[in-house]
């Protein structure tokens, strides 16, 4: 593999000799690289360096975060989760006890941003901007921003022995693939365990009415939708209790993926696949004359893979051999935090990340932990997450694949396995 190099602006790359205390690189400023940031820059003997190539943040799109980020308490916490035998079964109990008293110590700032996400849905780039102004408000332990693209060169670069890296780069991750030693690869997809659960267009718009959906609507509301089926995620958005966010997924093939852009409004979807839109319009008639309420806007589609992966080592922790003794990352603990860890394509992924992140701040809130137990115990930590993510979400993909088949008797019991 190969980096290319950008120089590093001067304050970074000089200021690595003169630290007396422990840097930590957060490379990516999305919600999840913010949030480590802004968790980790409380802690008076750190000194938090972020990298983000992004000036501004844009992204607009409406996204949920799960309510079990703010739970009080080990019951709260049990009590929200919707795969609460799975989280039983996972994690032990200390665990999330451990959990929860950490959220109890999330300075007050943070803690009432996270109470207005966790109602409703709300733009992604008010997440971004708000964790961002945080940062900057806070009077003391600044942060120092290295507004530029990095390479994994750079990084490996200015590190200096017991650094700690933390990759939020997100999906296309910038170390994953840097985490395994030339001598220990031998998988093809490197550093990745990727799982292809099917393809679908993500429709989403603002609906002027206060309006639910459980499975009994979902059902009776594409009774006339012999294939495509509008499967939506319907919740109030968190700045008007009157106005409903609507995710509608709707599945398809690989070849009709193929002949679709990334992105485009309901009007190409009208022109270009009028079944797969009609599906939808049929749903939304049927909304309209329940509610009596008209969508805000136009509908925004997206076409993609809804694939779950993990990075097969979340961490450093292959360096610390005797063989890699002269590679930066030997010295220097990197752990994936967010989308760079894992991925889950029906949409809890911050919640995730942000709870990967509070995991990781209480272990670095542990000056005397070795760096080979913090490292063991988030992989482990990493893994049962990914854990959960792959049992709930192999579940909902059962049940809509069941859903959809419902009203056929045969193809029904193709799809299930009794015993
Ligand atoms: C349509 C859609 C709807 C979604 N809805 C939801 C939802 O409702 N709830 C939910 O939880 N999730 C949702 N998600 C997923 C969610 O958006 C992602 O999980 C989340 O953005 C991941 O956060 P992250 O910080 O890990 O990575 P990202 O958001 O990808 O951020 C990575 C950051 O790193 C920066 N970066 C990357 N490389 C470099 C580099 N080399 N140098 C410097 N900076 C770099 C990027 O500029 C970016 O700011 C949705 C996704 C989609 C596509």
């Amino acid at each position: 593999m190969t980096a290319t190099t950008t120089p590093l602006p001067a304050t970074v790359a000089a200021s690595g000799s003169e630290h007396s205390r422990r840097r930590v690189h957060v490379v990516g400023g999305g919600p999840v690289g913010l949030m480590v940031t802004a968790l980790l820059q409380p802690l008076e003997w750190l000194s938090v360096v972020l990298y983000e190539q992004r000036a501004r943040y844009t992204r607009t799109r409406m996204v949920h975060l799960e309510p079990y980020l703010i739970a009080p308490s080990v019951g709260a916490y049990r009590a929200i989760q919707t795969d609460g035998d799975d989280v039983e079964a996972i994690f032990d109990p200390s665990e999330v006890e451990q959990g929860v008293v950490f959220r109890r110590s999330i300075p007050p700032d943070l803690m009432s941003l996270l109470e207005e996400w966790t109602v409703g849905f709300c733009p992604l780039n008010d997440i971004e901007q708000s964790l961002s102004d945080l940062i900057a408000a806070r009077a003391s332990n600044p942060v120092e921003h290295s507004a530029s693209t990095v390479s994994a060169q750079d990084i490996m670069t200015v590190i200096e022995p017991d650094d700690i890296v933390i990759d939020c780069t997100g999906r296309k991750s910038l170390l994953r693939d840097w985490l395994v030693p030339a001598s220990e690869t031998s998988n093809a997809d490197g550093n990745t365990v990727n799982v292809e659960l099917e393809f679908a267009l993500v429709v989403t718009f603002l609906y002027d009415q206060n309006y639910s959906c459980n499975e009994l609507c979902k059902y009776y509301k594409n009774a006339e939708n012999p294939h495509y089926k509008f499967i939506p995620s319907v919740a109030r958005t968190s700045h008007d209790g009157n106005v409903s966010h609507v995710t509608g997924i709707i599945h398809i093939t690989s070849d009709e993926a193929a002949a679709m852009p990334p992105h485009f409004d309901g009007e190409w979807l009208r022109g270009n696949f009028p079944e797969a839109a009609g599906s939808m319009e049929r749903f939304i008639d049927k909304i309209k004359a329940e509610t009596h309420g008209e969508i805000i806007g136009d509908l925004q589609v997206i076409c993609i893979p809804l694939n779950l992966y993990r990075a097969r080592n979340a961490t450093s922790r292959l360096y610390r051999t005797a063989e890699s003794v002269d590679h930066p990352f030997a010295h220097s603990p990197v752990f994936l935090v967010g989308d760079s860890a894992v991925g889950s394509p029906y949409f809890q992924s911050i919640s995730l990340g942000f709870e990967c992140a509070m995991y990781l701040a209480s272990l670095v809130a542990q000056p005397g932990l070795p760096t080979g137990e913090m490292l063991d115990l988030y992989e482990t930590h990493t893994y049962k997450q990914w854990l959960r993510v792959y049992m709930r979400s192999k579940m909902i993909k059962h049940d809509k694949d069941v859903f959809e088949a419902v009203d056929d008797r045969y193809a029904l019991l193709e799809l299930i396995h009794l015993y």
